[in-house]
């Protein structure tokens, strides 16, 4: 039978898949899924906005900035077919959020278990940079994401935009807390004032991985200390 949370999951993810919302993007992504990368030039690109995946009664939500080009913009799951999926997925396997520790297409076989992840901007952006108006436009589904899996305990925030935007979106939601940009390092957690957290991780993309700024190590206990949390409130 499937719950609540599932149908507004759902019908969320048609509603985003069909925005249209910022014209710069929306060329973007079609332009790349008609020209494609080399390396990929059997697929039939996704070539529009990449919907939430996960499980919808999760407690656990991973809020990410934005799909890549040929990552989430190609196979139109969200951190799936790049690198910095690998990192995130093997982490949740870890942490036994996961089924499996990778993520390579939508039909896979991956399920998450008690995580859900959604992204500031579900448009994959040029040089993976979104515009403040363009962040602005997607809070929308933000908002939307925040009440559809309404028994989240726990955010895990990759990387210091994605942090500012969540931010954001708890304030316009009502959620009364105090914290600003600049409290976001590496390992944060932060107290919503009503049993709830968020957790800040750096984004796993390769700027961070290559130059060894984030570790597996470093990821796989956000996401260790992120069950910790949820289950504290059982
Ligand atoms: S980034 Fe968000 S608001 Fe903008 S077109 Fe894509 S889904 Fe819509």
């Amino acid at each position: 039978m499937v719950g609540d949370g599932g149908r507004c999951a759902r019908k969320l993810n048609v509603a985003i898949t069909a925005c249209e919302k910022c014209p710069r993007l929306v060329e973007y992504i079609r332009q790349v899924a008609q020209t494609k990368r080399r390396a990929y030039r059997g697929w039939e690109y996704w070539g529009k906005p990449v919907p939430n995946f996960g499980d919808p009664d999760a407690r656990i939500l991973v809020v990410g900035l934005a799909p890549a080009a040929h990552g989430g913009n190609r196979t139109g799951r969200i951190f799936t077919g790049d690198e910095s999926g690998n990192w995130l997925f093997r982490a949740l396997y870890e942490a036994g959020l996961a089924n499996q520790p990778t993520s390579t297409h939508r039909d896979d076989g991956l399920e998450l278990r008690d995580a859900f992840i959604t992204a500031v901007a579900h448009c994959a952006p040029p040089a993976n940079k979104p515009t403040r108006e363009e962040l602005q436009n997607c809070q929308h589904w933000m908002k939307a994401t925040l009440r559809c899996v309404h028994g989240w305990r726990v955010i895990v925030v990759l990387g210091r935009v994605a942090f500012e935007w969540t931010l954001r979106a708890l304030t316009d939601i009502g959620l009364d807390h105090s914290w600003k940009p600049s409290a976001f390092a590496h390992g944060a957690e932060l107290p919503l004032g009503d049993g709830r957290w968020l957790l800040c991780s750096y984004h796993p993309s390769q700027q961070n991985t290559f130059t060894g700024k984030l570790t597996r190590e470093m990821l796989n206990s956000v996401f260790v200390r992120a069950v910790q949390l949820a289950q504290m409130q059982e």
